[in-house]
């Protein structure tokens, strides 16, 4: 049974989708797709030798050769400019996200939509499609198993018009800053928790340095007396 994060992803995917699923691990998420969707073709992209094998295995038992291409390699290397019409790039971090994206965009010539969803570092994915033409389009969030995953949709702006998001728009999504569903009201509150906690640490250090700092001045200054 695939998780509700990834369902929600694939719920992005349009019917009759041409898609790379980099870093598929076992191919959940392609075999699924292509389970309820008989138009659908996928490429699971995997650069680790264990999880390309795994994605192999699933992909042969639920007999999908014909419709899914496992192919081993770094991030959108697997794949050929103009190859996909949609990319797929869950499970890792926003800053890695960004760097394959980035790595490889000379691919994305025919990707007329990304969807990402990171498992951090969210705002590094916004502000690599706001630099290379995706407008975001939608955004969710959903809790699964305790934890609580952003997916970010983008699609390429085909005007060519550029926009801007502000440092906000950054940070909480243009979009679920407007909305502020309830996993967003966690999120930030847990974030804010944690920001409260490093704050009151910093602040602890600082005062304790202040100490040091005034002991060190009254020895340097009795010592100084000593020496006169
Ligand atoms: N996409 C699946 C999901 O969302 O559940 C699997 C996520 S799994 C935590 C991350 C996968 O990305 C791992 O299997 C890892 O080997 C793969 N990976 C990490 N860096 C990669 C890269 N540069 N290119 C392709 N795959 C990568």
């Amino acid at each position: 049974k695939l998780s509700e994060r990834l369902k929600l992803v694939a719920s992005y995917l349009p019917k009759g989708a041409n898609f790379a699923d980099i870093g598929s691990d076992h191919a959940y998420l392609p075999c699924y797709v292509c389970s309820k969707d008989p138009t659908a073709m996928a490429i699971a992209g995997e650069v680790n030798e264990g999880p390309y094998l795994s994605a192999k295995k699933t992909v042969t038992l639920y007999q999908f050769d014909e419709v899914i291409d496992v192919r081993l390699g770094d991030g959108l290397a697997v794949i050929n400019p103009g190859e996909v019409g949609q990319v797929v790039i869950s499970g890792m971090g926003g800053t890695l996200i960004r760097q394959i994206l980035d790595d490889g965009k000379e691919k994305l010539v025919h990707t007329d939509r990304i969807i990402t969803q990171p498992n951090v570092d969210e705002k590094s994915v916004r502000e690599w499609f706001v630099k290379h033409g995706y407008i975001i389009n939608h955004e969710e969030i959903i809790e699964e198993n305790g934890h609580i995953y952003e997916v970010i949709i983008a699609d390429k702006n085909k005007d060519g018009i550029t926009y801007h998001l502000t440092m906000e728009e950054l940070l909480f999504g243009p979009l679920l800053r407007k909305k502020k569903p309830k996993e967003f009201v966690e999120k930030w509150s847990l974030e804010r928790d944690k920001r409260i906690h490093v704050l009151q640490q910093l602040k602890r250090a600082k005062e304790q340095q202040a100490e040091k700092v005034e002991y060190f001045e009254k020895e340097l200054k009795m010592i100084e007396e000593v020496l006169t």
